[in-house]
């Protein structure tokens, strides 16, 4: 696989060099031109489009100029997430964080003068209310009201412009926040296929074996790899591969549906979590969609040639009382290492060959 996170670092020295300086002038103006919120991580994406305009991030960027789509911040998390470094996603990452504090702390500050301000008005209500009842004479009445009608305006005015300044607030938090939850799940999305990516599978892991270890509930987990890829890649090109690991990853969602986790765990080789399942009920399941698979007809989008069958090859394990996901992975690997061995198109079950279930007795005639 292409590794555009290692040509973005290259890109990313010149960036934070002194040329940088002149980078960002050049950035600013592509976006002022493509009238771009000059966002920390717009500017950052067309530095680097212009210091590299032929690298993938650039060609990307410049697709999606001549397109005349608009640039939102979806487009630049997605951008970011494929092509920046890791390091400055997280960075970008806590920044939106920190935005999102700051927006909730000066929402805390406004209603602490909120209640500030309510406090000295009910102050001058209660003083104004005491001299009226000790002084009843026309003009120090009329000078009261005034007092009552200037502090009444000015009380109005401050909930007005605190009221206008939450609103604003409540719209930039929300506006972080989905910020956030995109780069969320980009972050544990797979591009190419939009299965849970290695770093999800990876997390999701650790959890369900944690969570199994104190509940005592089974946990499965299974490896699938597409068989002689290399070969298909050789015949028909990396595009029309890609589209095959896009059907074979559209399968393996139909057949995990939450709980189960499907992820894409490398180039041709995906993964399941089967909480609260255990390796019969799982092999059951691998076992449908490697059919699945094998009996379905492909054809190549660009030419509708018949691609042949695909097949996968698979294996499970299910996780012993104190077993590590290291270990239990290393198990379901052994097993997909053997149905490769047996032939491929197999599923091998680590824990044995499930006990076939007994065939129904014929019903006994009734005399
Ligand atoms: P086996 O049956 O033993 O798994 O054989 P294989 O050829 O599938 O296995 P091998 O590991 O030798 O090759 C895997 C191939 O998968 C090599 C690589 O070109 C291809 N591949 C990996 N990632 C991608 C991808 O993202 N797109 C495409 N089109 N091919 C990929
Ligand atoms: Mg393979
Ligand atoms: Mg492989």
């Amino acid at each position: 696989m292409r590794d555009t996170k290692v040509m973005s670092s290259q890109v990313d020295l010149t960036v934070r060099s002194v040329a940088g300086l002149e980078l960002t002038r050049r950035a600013l103006d592509l976006i002022e031109q493509h009238k771009i919120w000059p966002t920390p991580l717009n500017i950052e994406l067309f530095s680097h489009f212009a210091a590299d305009p032929k690298s993938e991030l650039s060609l990307e960027i410049q697709t999606l100029l001549d397109s005349g789509d608009p640039f939102t911040d979806h487009t630049g998390l997605r951008l970011a997430v494929n092509h920046l470094p890791e390091a400055r996603l997280a960075e970008h990452i806590r920044t939106t964080g920190s935005f999102l504090l700051k927006e909730l702390e000066y929402v805390s500050q406004a209603i602490n003068r909120a209640q500030d301000s309510n406090d000295n008005y009910s102050d001058v209500l209660t003083d104004t209310s005491d001299n009226l009842s000790k002084a009843p004479e026309g003009p120090v009445v009329k000078q009261l009201v005034e007092t009552l009608a200037v502090a009444t305006q000015q009380a109005r005015s401050e909930t007005e412009s605190l009221e206008k300044r939450l609103n604003e607030s409540v719209s930039e938090v929300k506006r972080l926040q989905e910020n956030l939850e995109t780069l969320r799940r980009l972050v544990d999305t797979d591009a190419l296929t939009k299965l849970a990516n290695r770093k999800a599978f990876d997390e999701e892991i650790q959890q369900a074996c944690a969570q199994a270890e104190t509940s005592g509930q089974d946990l499965s987990v299974a490896l699938i790899d597409i068989d002689h890829f290399k070969l298909f890649n050789d015949k028909w090109g990396h595009q029309t591969g890609d589209q095959v690991i896009r059907f074979v990853a559209s399968t393996l969602k139909q057949f995990s549906p939450p709980p189960r986790l499907a992820a894409r765990y490398g180039g041709e080789e995906f993964s399941i979590v089967f909480p609260n399942e255990g390796a019969a009920k799982a092999e059951a399941i691998v076992n449908d969609l490697r059919e699945e698979i094998a009996n379905r007809k492909l054809r190549r989008r660009s030419s509708n040639d018949e691609l042949g069958a695909i097949t996968v090859s698979a294996g499970l394990a299910q996780r012993k009382r104190g077993e590590t996901p290291e270990s239990l992975i290393e198990r379901a690997d052994k097993a997909l290492y053997a149905s490769k061995h047996a032939g491929r198109n197999k599923v091998t079950n680590a824990e044995g060959p499930v006990a076939k279930k007994p065939a129904p007795r014929p019903a006994s005639k009734k005399s």
